[in-house]
């Protein structure tokens, strides 16, 4: 069988372990077998998603990463997959991975390597479109509007990195288990597919109008449990978000009260007016009077 094999490193403060993939990448060239390793597909396909292209073209492609569903919905909602090309997703601890190499064919080629070089942590949600309902829960709750709406209604995730660092609070509230945050530790948020409920559907009138209303209540009943599960995660969310907000304003207040260290005249003073010296280059970039503070066109 002749297949694209990638491998994805998770590079970035990874979750995937690296010995795991050693292992791979080890197995594959005893082999013979070629493959393109990525050193982290989450920050490639966000910042340098042309350096994807043999990914989104591959005819038949077996990709090696973290959880299927997560790379799955990552590259789809790339949007730069080739339609009809088929590809495969495997966690590299996957139990069938013997299984899979044994049927692989071996060829000549060598081993390629797609670098992430950027300093950004890629964290960002990534919407499971085949759980997604378009609620706009998400859309509502998150506060540095990294969600939106486009014309046909479809909630997009559109503002990747105004997502805050570790925040995870928007899936928590996703009635549909629809969000997933890939470098996320937990299942079903990291793309597993969790204990297999969704969160709870507020509008019983909406479940019952398809259903037979015996077997919506008694399925309401037996995720009794799991409700008040989902209201501790609401909780957490909550949480999460206030956490975030905060550490936003820590780090403005922080930048306020920066002391400088270059020549300037309204040096040490975020609050002058003056007309600084620096203007002609020999700025100190961590200047204070950058805030806004500062007359002047310096820093
Ligand atoms: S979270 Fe998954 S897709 Fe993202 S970099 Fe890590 S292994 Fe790759
Ligand atoms: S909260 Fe979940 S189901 Fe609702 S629009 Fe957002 S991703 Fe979709």
């Amino acid at each position: 069988m002749s297949k694209q094999i990638f491998i994805c490193g998770c590079e970035k403060d990874g979750k995937i372990e690296k010995e795991s993939v050693q292992k791979l990448m080890s197995t594959l060239e005893e082999k013979n077998i070629a493959y393109t390793y990525i050193e982290d597909m989450c920050g490639t396909i966000l910042k340098n998603p042309d350096d994807l292209e043999s990914l989104y073209n591959a005819k038949d492609a077996i990709v090696f990463g973290c959880q299927a569903r997560a790379m799955k919905h990552l590259v789809d909602n790339s949007g730069r997959k080739t339609e009809g090309n088929g590809t495969e997703y495997h966690h590299v601890d996957d139990d069938g991975q013997e299984e899979l190499i044994s049927a692989l064919e071996s060829n000549t080629g060598k081993p390629l390597k797609i670098k992430y070089s950027d300093s950004w942590k890629p964290w960002y949600p990534v919407i499971d479109y085949d759980r997604c309902n378009g609620c706009r829960k998400c859309l509502n709750f998150c506060l540095f509007s990294v969600y939106s709406v486009e014309d046909d209604g479809t909630v997009v995730v559109s503002a990747s990195a105004n997502c805050k660092d570790m925040c995870p609070a928007c899936a928590r509230v996703c009635p549909q288990n629809a969000i997933i945050f890939p470098k996320h530790a937990e299942s079903p948020i990291d793309g597993g597919e969790g204990d297999g409920t969704q969160n709870e559907k507020t509008d019983i009138l909406e479940q019952i109008q398809n259903e037979d209303v015996y077997s919506v209540l008694s399925a309401r009943r037996k995720n009794f449990q799991v409700s008040l599960l989902k209201k501790d995660q609401f909780k957490m969310a909550e949480e999460e978000r206030r956490a975030c907000c905060s550490g936003a304003d820590k780090k403005e207040e922080e930048k306020k009260t920066e002391k400088c260290d270059c020549d300037c005249n309204c040096k040490d003073d975020p609050e002058s007016t003056d007309d600084c010296g620096c203007k002609d280059g020999d700025s100190n970039s961590s200047c204070a009077c950058k805030d806004g503070n500062s007359k002047s066109s310096c820093c």
